[in-house]
């Protein structure tokens, strides 16, 4: 895995495709302790570090009901990776695997994602904890944690459906 943009020992690096297929909102930014990627989380813990998620308009009238969740789904984009990895050595030890086998920030959309511990929604900011990303990094979408949600919507067929 890279940490810092550099290719390790058996690190296999591709020609990025220019060519993009859909485009992303930012729908807001992620207010972290962390200006360093070294220092940063690894992964979020429930119990770590308060930090401030700020929704921009017109997102926030789409905060509305978010707050009966004790745990919510941060999705953001990890705009300091880089992209073209796709064998990775997390250990930097030579040992390689392919990169949707890892967690790591580099990989072709970085997309992160934690549960985070919701604390308090005030206007068009969260408080939120559980969060891995650096100070500013931008927001890409917020959900009811799935475990706790149920759909609202009446059942479709498929929800009935197994391959039993
Ligand atoms: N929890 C998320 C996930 O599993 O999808 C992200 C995990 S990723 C291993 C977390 C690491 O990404 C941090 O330790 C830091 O090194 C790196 N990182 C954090 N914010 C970043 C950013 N804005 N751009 C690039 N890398 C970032």
């Amino acid at each position: 895995m890279v940490r810092l943009n550099e290719i390790r020992a058996g690190e296999v690096a591709v020609v990025e495709p220019t060519k993009r297929d859909a485009g992303l909102i930012y729908i807001g930014r992620i207010n972290t302790p962390w200006s360093d990627r070294l220092v940063c989380p690894r992964q979020g813990r429930p119990d770590g570090p308060l930090c401030r998620i700020e929704v921009f308009e017109p997102w926030v009238a789409a905060l509305d009901g978010l707050d009966a969740y004790d745990r919510i789904e941060v999705l953001y984009w990890l705009d300091a990776s880089r992209r073209d990895l796709v064998r990775q050595s997390p250990a930097n030890n030579g040992i390689t695997l392919g990169t949707f086998a890892l967690r790591s920030p580099v990989r072709p959309n970085p997309i992160g994602t934690s549960i985070a511990t919701l604390i308090a929604i005030e206007g068009h900011k969260l408080m939120v904890r559980g969060l891995d990303c650096l100070d500013g990094t931008p927001l890409l979408d917020l959900k009811p944690d799935r475990s706790l949600f149920t759909p609202i919507a009446p059942p479709q067929p498929g929800d009935y459906e197994t391959d039993i």
